[in-house]
């Protein structure tokens, strides 16, 4: 049975090295090819040969790759499927481990290469990077510390995922609730959020536990790598090469100093428009009109053929590569039972295609996210002629240009979608939507600068640090009697548990979307050449000059930010 909503999808470039018939879910006929590149790794005489095994080195990698995704999207389309499943865990569980330590060998034999200086130096400069970062990081002494660190994080992820609440003699988990908050009954909305807030303080002392844990085996993974603290460890390990910690806080201050003004200014405007003395945590998720949900399609065959004539409208190109995977079933939208939630985008290492999985029930946010995903879709596309697999993707600071400059291109045609009044409803609310994040992510992230620079911190200290953010940070929100809930609202943030660091990645991707969609209202065409141009370069420049191939500079400064703002609050003005 046929588990994959799309059919025999080729290789895009024929195998060279891996045999045809191979089963990429059997370590005995995999393992044969890694042996394979350790012998020969010796043997190359010449750049071109060398070139030749990375290139044998790189097929192996994308069809491995592949074999992941094909059960990962199999498994997540029929989550009711024991098949599905057992084939996908067999892979994570079997494959994937016996993979780092051979993948590792081929990097050391990469960095010992004499051949190595042969290479082109422009060509190989990110490629050589990443190897030696991945050598380099390598402790096996941190190896069971990692492992305690993933435990830990599943022990957080359990904890949150457990809790519940009784709400109207039924038990309900936290993200079943968080509906109530958009009712236009305020005593309704105040209600779930006291309940939901409540049920998270109960257990503050042991996610507090858990978070000791974690920081203390961070600490150690640090040192035994010989760096002076996590937060030095944490930018090497995510391979920051091009921006420091310095950066990031220069990041926080512009937000504070061009965000925050227009935060707190439609803050002002909610509450007027509410009609109350204060804003409450429970105001916030509420239509200010109290207008009911947009409904802007019924049925997929709708919301594909209109996204189709977004594209349509906005560039030839991306429609042709819409419509290619609308030929090649390669997006799976509908919600239905037995369908993993939540939408991702998935790329087809070794066909070069990519694969949309999403829940769409109806909602504007299916719009967005259709466009969103779409975006990274066309990142993968035109990277197909790259040869060197990790070049066909890009830095995650760069991924999400890819995709969030599509919601933005794309929300100018809305009109596909809606009557005017309704799509001037739906671009208003994304761009709000972009004007709340900013100020969220500083504070995220600044926070876990402050945690990870202070070593030995108390409790009391940590409490008081996001509490100075939460003021800096949080807007015209009016939280007293709920300043327990204010103190700890960062357990809710489970980046901080699971992948310290990792968020502030998404604001430096949104500064990079808001300049293409500044770009384009001032040359259309310039705009997307650019978009195309830098989405072909894959991860084959460092993240400046990415950055720099769409037309946008990769800064943080106040110089940056303002006048995307300034755009923001003009476009947001035209929409009242
Ligand atoms: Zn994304």
């Amino acid at each position: 049975m046929n588990l994959l909503p799309f059919r025999d999808l080729p290789a895009y470039r024929p195998r060279h090295f891996v045999p045809q018939n191979i089963d990429l879910g059997e370590w005995n006929q995999i393992a044969p090819l890694f042996d394979a590149l350790e012998t020969r790794a010796p043997q190359c005489q010449s750049a071109a040969e060398f070139e030749r095994w990375l290139l044998d080195g790189s097929e192996l990698a994308a069809a491995l790759d592949e074999e992941g995704s094909r059960r990962y999207i199999a498994m997540t389309c029929h989550t009711e499927n024991s098949e599905a499943e057992k084939a996908y865990l067999q892979f994570v569980e079997q494959i994937e481990p016996a993979l780092k330590p051979r993948r590792f060998k081929l990097a050391q034999l990469f960095l010992a290469h004499p051949r190595r200086s042969e290479l082109a130096k422009e060509r190989y400069f990110v490629f050589d990077r990443d190897t030696q970062l991945q050598v380099e990081l390598f402790r096996p002494e941190n190896v069971p510390l990692e492992t305690e660190e993933a435990k830990l994080s599943q022990q957080y992820q359990k904890l949150i995922g457990s809790l519940t609440v009784q709400f109207r003699g039924e038990e309900r988990t936290l993200a079943q609730m968080g509906r109530y908050l958009e009712d236009p009954d305020r005593a309704l909305r105040q209600e779930t959020w006291e309940l939901v807030s409540n049920r998270r303080l109960q257990e503050a002392g042991q996610i507090e536990t858990v978070f000791e844990q974690l920081l203390e085996l961070r600490q150690k993974i640090a040192a035994n790598a010989g760096f002076p603290n996590y937060l030095a460890y944490a930018f090497r390990a995510r391979g920051r090469f091009d921006y420091t910690p310095e950066d990031c806080q220069k990041f926080h201050e512009s937000i504070e100093k061009e965000v925050m003004p227009v935060l707190r200014q439609l803050h002002v405007e909610r509450r007027a428009q509410l009609k109350l003395p204060a804003l409450r945590p429970w105001d916030l998720a509420v239509d200010p009109l109290n207008l009911p949900a947009l409904r802007p399609f019924e049925g997929m065959e709708n919301l594909l053929s209109t996204t189709h004539d977004i594209f349509t409208q906005l560039d030839s190109k991306l429609a042709g590569e819409f419509g290619l995977m609308r030929e090649l079933h390669l997006l799976d939208l509908e919600n239905r039972k037995g369908k993993a939630p939540g939408g991702y985008q998935s790329t087809l290492a070794e066909s070069r295609l990519p694969f949309i999985f999403m829940n769409a029930v109806g909602i504007q946010r299916d719009v967005e996210t259709l466009l969103h995903e779409a975006g990274h879709a066309f990142h993968a596309l035109a990277t197909r002629e790259e040869n060197l697999y990790s070049y066909r993707s890009a830095p995650i600071e760069f991924c999400e240009v890819a995709s969030m400059s599509m919601e933005l291109l794309g929300n100018e045609f809305l009109e596909k979608f809606y009557q005017a009044a309704d799509a001037k409803r739906a671009r208003r609310d994304h761009l709000e939507g972009i004007v709340e994040i900013f100020p969220w992510i500083a504070t995220v992230d600044a926070f876990q600068h402050w945690i990870y620079s202070h070593p030995g911190h108390t409790r009391a200290e940590r409490q008081q640090a996001w509490n100075d953010l939460m003021t800096r940070f949080g807007g015209e929100v009016d939280w007293s009697g709920y300043e327990k809930a204010r103190t700890n609202l960062w357990h809710r943030q489970l980046h901080i548990f699971l992948h310290p660091f990792y968020y502030v990645e998404y604001g430096i991707a949104q500064l990079g979307a808001l300049q293409v969609w500044a770009n384009s209202k001032k040359d259309k065409a310039q705009a997307l050449r650019e978009y195309h141009h830098a989405l072909s370069l894959g991860g084959s420049r460092p993240l400046p000059e990415l950055f720099a191939a769409a037309g946008c500079r990769f800064d943080f400064s106040p110089q940056t930010v303002k006048p995307l703002l300034k755009l923001v609050r003009a476009e947001l003005a035209n929409l009242n």
